[in-house]
């Protein structure tokens, strides 16, 4: 099912998650987002176009500076994300460049979502980028985020983006197959649910575990982007983002994911 949904979208939000673009020694991996590049690339040499959001700037601030991992306050937070980013957004440009892909960062809060001059400025930069081939890849503008204003995690932010560029689809990317009856890593006999047309429904019928080390939002913030776009009418999938051509596989129809329709 999910090789005709993504061969039938055209505009394409890809979520990156933390568990996803993190190495297990907490360094950015590189081979993924190579990995990434060459399938976004194809995408878009089909007619494709392409928004990133991506997580990653913590994980990557504590990586670069070597210290404050375990500090908890929130200054310290908000500086390794400054730090990260930085370190992020090169890992980025130089992978896709080796594509003569090129990037552009956008940073984001929750309020300019809310706000409709801002929101015409982020629709016409997306668009403007998004016609010259440049890939836009957003994150949460960290520094200037107190937990009142925050979006919170990448999945919700990503959701709000397909929203905002009125995309065919969502792709979330995380370390799992899909979302399962029952935690993966907790329970060996756990099985993976292919189709979703009512969020609401499988939240009740489902448990949910930890989210994976790196991970911050974990399933229920999955959910809860599955919600938003589906009342718009737009398909969200989560796929395993560490399965080497998970997008082309996907497209192929030789990987499974969990697919979220909209129901009419
Ligand atoms: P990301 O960083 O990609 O956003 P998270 O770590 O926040 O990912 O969430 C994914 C993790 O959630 C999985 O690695 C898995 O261990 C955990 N998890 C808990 N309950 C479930 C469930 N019912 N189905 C799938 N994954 C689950």
């Amino acid at each position: 099912m999910e090789e005709n949904i993504i061969r039938n979208s055209n505009k394409i939000v890809i979520k990156i998650g933390s568990s996803t673009i993190t190495s297990s020694d907490g360094t950015i991996n590189r081979d993924f987002l190579d990995n990434l590049a060459v399938q976004v690339k194809g995408l878009i040499d089909e007619g494709k176009q392409i928004i990133i959001v991506t997580s990653g700037a913590r994980i990557a601030g504590v990586s670069t500076i070597g210290k404050w991992s375990r500090k908890e306050d929130l200054n310290y937070k908000q500086a390794l994300c400054a730090i990260g980013q930085v370190e992020l957004m090169d890992s980025y440009r130089k992978i896709f460049n080796k594509y003569d892909t090129h990037v552009a960062q956008i940073l984001l809060t929750r309020e300019d979502f809310n706000d409709s001059s801002r929101t015409l400025n982020i629709r016409n930069t997306l668009f403007t980028l998004i016609d010259e081939r440049v890939i836009p890849v957003i994150n949460e503008n960290d520094t200037v985020c107190v937990k009142e204003i925050k979006i919170g995690d990448n999945d919700m932010l990503a959701a709000q983006t397909t929203v905002l560029w009125n995309a065919d689809l969502l792709i979330i990317l995380s370390d799992i197959d899909g979302i399962y009856d029952k935690s993966p890593v907790e329970n060996d006999d756990a099985s993976l649910i292919e189709v979703v047309d009512d969020v609401d429904e499988l939240e009740k019928n489902i448990s949910i575990g930890k989210s994976s080390s790196f991970g911050t939002g974990g399933i229920s913030t999955k959910l809860k982007a599955a919600r938003l776009v589906n009342k718009y009418g737009i398909k969200m999938i989560v796929a395993n983002g560490k399965k080497e051509n998970i997008l082309d596989k996907l497209a192929q129809g030789d990987e499974k994911g969990t697919l979220f329709v909209a129901r009419n």
